[in-house]
């Protein structure tokens, strides 16, 4: 399959956002963060280029990333974080199933709790 680059490219640092486990804008949506018709029309980033969301993933296999703003994990209400990990690690752990999958719907993707969300 051919790939096009086009709109691939991380809006952050430039680089190509080459595996759906680095995609910011797929785990925003798997979380339910970004609405389906809103995927394709909104720019790509690295999930490590948007660290006020990559702080809250809790993985052995994922670096972790640490904002030391305001926006901080430390500067948060603990149980906010604690919701905000669960979320967004399962999320994360979503993406590398997909990518196990290789190709299914995008209105399959998300964690079932948002697909049960979304309007009937
Ligand atoms: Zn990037």
């Amino acid at each position: 399959m051919a790939k096009c680059d086009e709109g691939y490219l991380c809006q952050v640092c430039g680089q190509d956002v080459a595996e759906i486990t680095d995609s910011d804008l797929y785990l925003r949506y798997v979380i339910g963060h970004l609405d389906p018709e809103l995927l394709h029309a909104t720019p790509e980033r690295h999930i490590r280029c948007n660290p006020v969301l990559a702080q809250f993933i809790v993985d052995d296999n994922f670096t972790p990333v640490v904002v030391d703003d305001e926006f901080g994990k430390a500067y948060l209400d603990p149980e906010y974080v604690r919701q905000q990990e669960s979320l967004a690690t399962r999320g994360w752990h979503r993406l590398a199933e997909i990518k196990s999958l290789g190709e299914v719907s995008v209105l399959e993707i998300p964690l079932p709790e948002v697909i049960a969300a979304w309007p009937k």
